[in-house]
């Protein structure tokens, strides 16, 4: 089967270095194997991606030098697929309504008897409510229902922990599916044999496993690639006052030469 990669992005910023260090890595991860590269704009979060961002992301990829094959795939027209994945894990009797506000969510992981780090399972089993609601996995009775998972990262087993995220959101209140749903369904979609992403998603792979399981997708191999850091050991993001991509190709920056000094393990 054809190596086949991907980058994507969601329009909802510009992209700094860190970005162009993924899709770097994914774009030469598949070249080197005379695989295919694709690109896929996670445009759900229909309130925060903005068109003008998606222009600037392809302006972006060309000045750093990667092609990719295919015409670009964007998740907001692809919703149906979406909603008839929810609509299975629904008959499995794997879903319910989650009514809480962001408020009650923090309140309820902050409780005094020890913080935790995921939803605790508060609307499990609530009666139903005419409010609005998101749509949540009850992940113990999917984990249940799987059994044993793994899956490999750069070649290594990884033996799946998907309890640990707790029952995370599938469709959310104001978008007709979450990003763990959507990116399952695409990467099968688009026949991705290799998820070369940032380690800051390696938690989500749990997640993105059980519902391959779930919905009987081919599972792919993952190379969860480090996150670039400043000087100081920060982790680079705009809000370390990284300069975006934008700004380095407006202020005539050769992107080829960001590419290479990446490529070499340098910060440009
Ligand atoms: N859209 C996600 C992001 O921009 C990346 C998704 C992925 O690589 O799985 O963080």
């Amino acid at each position: 089967m054809t190596v086949t990669t991907r980058f994507a992005p969601s329009p909802t910023g510009r992209l700094h270095m860190g970005h162009a260090f993924s899709a770097i890595t994914a774009h030469d991860h598949a070249r080197a194997r005379g695989g295919r590269f694709l690109l896929r704009i996670e445009d759900i979060d229909g309130t925060r991606s903005r068109a003008e961002h998606v222009e600037t992301i392809v302006a972006d990829l060309r000045w750093l030098g990667l092609a990719w094959d295919g015409d670009m795939v964007w998740q907001s027209a692809r919703l149906d697929h979406y909603a008839a994945a929810l609509e299975r894990l629904r008959a499995l009797g794997l879903l319910y309504r989650c009514y809480c506000t962001r408020a009650e969510i923090a309140e309820a992981m902050s409780a005094p008897h020890g913080a935790v780090a995921v939803y605790p399972g508060t609307c499990r089993g609530a009666p139903r409510r005419d409010a609005p609601h998101c749509w949540r996995i009850d992940m113990a009775a999917a984990v249940a229902r799987c059994g044993d998972l793994s899956w490999t990262d750069h070649g290594g087993r990884v033996a799946n922990e998907a309890l640990a995220q707790g029952d995370v959101v599938l469709a959310r209140k104001d978008a007709p599916a979450s990003y763990h749903l959507a990116v399952t369904i695409d990467d099968a979609a688009q026949g991705v044999t290799d998820v070369v992403r940032g380690v800051d998603l390696f938690e989500a792979t749990h997640v993105h496993r059980v519902l391959q399981a779930l919905l009987g997708l081919p599972v792919p191999r993952w190379h969860h690639h480090a996150l670039l850091t400043g000087a100081d050991g920060q982790r680079l993001a705009k809000r370390h006052g990284a300069p975006t991509l934008a700004a380095l190709r407006e202020a005539g920056v050769d992107g080829a030469a960001v590419a290479a000094a990446l490529r070499a393990g340098r910060l440009p």
